[in-house]
């Protein structure tokens, strides 16, 4: 795009124009929320050797099928910071359905149980939401919050790959109200937001392997494009 609005247009252009697109501002007819179809274009769907990767991270864990919708580059960067200025939830959610839309055929998206990367009870009440458990809800069937943060480990961002899967040691329990809803043989999904190094969802499905569900698979709306990866 090579007209932008300021962030702080943008904002303004929520409050007045309240079925704006995301990313560009155009007018959406008749959507609370969304991508206009230009917008939609630029998002980049996953690449298929960041796939690879993340498929090769998951075989040696307790996750059975993994699948991530797109590229966390520019664009989707730009349309995730967009995404605070205007009803946060909703957007959350709106997430979860671009990431349905574009990972449809994946047949674990539509029958699982889908059980969102917890944050901890501090962070929840400071944020007011918890973004995974809103993208949950958006790819649509049964959320359930069966793993809940026993710690409240700092934030990833600066860590690298082997810092991560220390900070993530220990973090997750099960929730022993949830696991009696649950049965151990239900295809549970976990669901994140942004997967990085892995290890976050890696210690997750542990957790839930530990507590004997068999069937696990993971998902996350994008992931960034790094060079510690490899
Ligand atoms: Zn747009």
């Amino acid at each position: 795009l090579s007209i932008r609005f300021k962030p702080w247009l943008e904002a303004l252009a929520y409050l007045v124009l309240p079925n704006a697109c995301v990313y560009c501002g155009v007018p959406i007819p008749g959507s609370d929320v969304g991508l206009c179809s230009a917008c939609h274009h630029e998002l980049e769907p996953v690449s298929p050797e960041y796939e690879e990767h993340y498929k090769a991270i998951v075989a040696s864990s307790s996750i059975n099928q993994f699948a991530i919708g797109f590229n966390y580059g520019p664009v989707f960067q730009e349309i995730l910071e967009n995404l605070k200025y205007n009803n946060a939830r909703r957007n959350a959610i709106f997430l979860g359905e671009l990431l349905r839309q574009q990972r449809l055929s994946d047949a674990f998206c539509k029958q699982h149980v889908f059980v969102p990367i917890p944050l901890h009870r501090k962070k929840e009440r400071k944020r007011g939401y918890n973004q995974a458990a809103l993208i949950a809800r958006g790819i649509g069937a049964t959320v359930s919050n069966l793993l809940m943060r026993a710690i409240n480990n700092p934030t990833q961002t600066k860590l690298d790959k082997e810092q991560r899967k220390a900070n993530v040691e220990g973090i997750f329990a099960i929730d022993p109200q949830q696991r009696l809803t649950i049965a151990t043989d239900t295809p549970l999904c976990l669901v994140d937001d942004v997967a990085t190094s892995g290890a976050t969802l890696n210690a997750a499905a542990d957790v839930l392997a530990g507590a004997g569900y068999r069937d696990i698979s993971a998902t996350a709306v994008a992931t960034p494009i790094m060079d510690d990866f490899f």
